[in-house]
């Protein structure tokens, strides 16, 4: 398993993985270059530091082995990884939890994962409406790339063997309540949404840095367009 790059890894998070304590991973590699990206160093496919030795990975996980209920899988983009399934299937070995974190660009690879049950929970971005997505993930995409979002959407929706969540990061001047409107009518069916605050102090277009954020107030009414869909929901500000 060579074509794993873990840029960083967090030991010990008490958030990352609700109601877990868990180690994160973070691997190198983007397939989307989205502005408000909060982890810019984690989009290009190298990063200048040396990547994790899965050994050391091994060797800390069995040492952690009972002070931890599972790992989280994000980056960048998890499901580019070339050995990511094998990772999982090794992670799992531990009896660990695996949280995995995707922008759903890899239907196919999702679908895999969920069906080999090598995650417990997944947690997917809805950068905004599936026809507009251009303008929200900062790349050219052809119909195949939006097809397979919004295929991977549907799959989580339809899926009972894993926790699911998904979330929009919401950006003043990108999200609004009409574009937040057109989210909530397809997310219904999704264990959990959240709507998070976007954070402008490490950002991936030196644009948004500094720029304001939503108020609460603001957040509430998004919040509530979900609710009135009967949609679960949540803020994280
Ligand atoms: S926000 Fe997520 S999908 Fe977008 S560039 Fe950052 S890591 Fe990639």
């Amino acid at each position: 398993m060579n074509n794993i790059k873990i840029s960083g890894i967090q030991k010990t998070s008490l958030i990352d993985y609700p109601d877990n304590i868990s180690t994160v991973l973070f691997t190198q590699g983007c397939n989307m270059n989205c502005p408000y990206c909060h982890n810019p160093e984690l989009i290009s496919e190298e990063n200048e530091n040396d990547y994790l030795k899965l050994d050391n990975l091994w060797n800390f996980l069995d040492k952690r082995s009972g002070l931890i209920d599972g790992v989280v899988i994000t980056g960048g983009e998890p499901l580019i990884q070339e050995s990511i399934y094998e990772l999982l299937v090794k992670i799992k070995k531990y009896d660990l939890l695996i949280k995995l974190d995707t922008n759903g660009t890899n239907y196919n690879l999702l679908k895999e994962i969920i069906e080999d049950e090598l995650a417990d929970y997944i947690a997917m971005d809805i950068k905004g409406p599936i026809k507009d997505y251009a303008q929200f993930c900062g790349i050219k995409l052809n119909k195949s790339i939006i097809n397979n979002i919004d295929q991977s959407k549907e799959l989580l929706i339809n899926s009972s063997n894993v926790f699911t969540e998904m979330r929009t990061t919401v950006v003043p001047g990108m999200h609004d309540k009409r574009i937040m409107k057109k989210i909530a009518k397809k997310v219904y069916g999704v264990d959990k949404f959240f709507i998070q605050n976007f954070r402008p102090n490490k950002v991936n277009n030196p644009d948004f840095k500094g720029k304001r954020r939503f108020s609460e107030k603001e957040l509430n009414e998004f919040k509530n367009i979900f609710s009135e869909k009967n949609v679960e929901v949540e803020i994280r500000n």
